[in-house]
């Protein structure tokens, strides 16, 4: 899936909006040690539904938020929007580009949207969940992580295959579908007990 924009405001190192277009063919990003390149892809990892700060590299939520510097104050808060090409519509949405946003506040509050509406990190992860391109997918691959996948275990190898596959939403489902089950296996539970009770 073609990748046509990001912008990115009080995200990280990124104090103002900027705006990153990505040509036809490839683009290379370089720049001195410590001048940003890593927040960028960061920046996808994170509008695509990470969850684990650690993964992009930080301790806690706020440590995405830009800090501040000599010049500057530090923001309230951190935007990335990620535009994709839908030309092809790979994502069931009928717009032939589709923007996904993700906005996180200093005092932990977070917001989604999806083409500008408002929505759940669900809806995001579930959208992108048999795209290949999703939470956990092998889009972005750090520096440290081609030794991982080599040395993996054949069940956490699997993962990524699933993922490829476009198996890992189904999974998702199942894992909220059974949930809903234990839920009503309770409910019953509890009215049978009621039930008898009464008898
Ligand atoms: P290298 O080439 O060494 O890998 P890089 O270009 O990939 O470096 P990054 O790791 O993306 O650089 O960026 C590091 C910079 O981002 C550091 O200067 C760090 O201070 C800054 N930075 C990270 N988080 C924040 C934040 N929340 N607020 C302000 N600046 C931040």
């Amino acid at each position: 899936m073609k990748l046509i924009r990001l912008i990115l405001q009080g995200f990280k190192s990124f104090a103002d909006r900027t705006t990153i277009d990505f040509a036809e063919g490839m683009t290379v990003i370089v720049g001195p040690n410590g001048c940003g390149k890593s927040n960028i892809s960061d920046a996808v990892r994170w509008v695509l539904g990470e969850q684990n700060v650690r993964n992009i590299r930080g301790q806690k939520a706020e440590d995405i938020i830009f800090s501040g510097s000599e010049k500057r104050k530090a923001k309230n808060a951190a935007m990335v929007s990620l535009i994709l090409d839908n030309s092809g519509h790979e994502l069931p949405l009928d717009t032939a580009e589709v923007s996904i946003t993700r906005k996180i506040f200093r005092n932990g509050d977070s917001e989604f949207y999806i083409n500008k509406r408002s929505c759940r990190l669900k809806d995001i992860q579930e959208l992108l969940a048999n795209t290949g391109i999703g939470k956990g997918s092998m889009v972005i691959i750090g520096q440290n992580q081609v030794d991982r996948i080599l040395s993996a275990r054949p069940e956490e190898r699997r993962v990524i295959f699933e993922e490829v596959a476009g198996i890992s939403k189904y999974r998702m489902k199942k894992v909220d579908g059974l949930r809903k089950l234990e839920k009503a296996s309770a409910n019953t539970e509890r009215v049978l007990d009621l039930k008898a009770v009464m008898e």
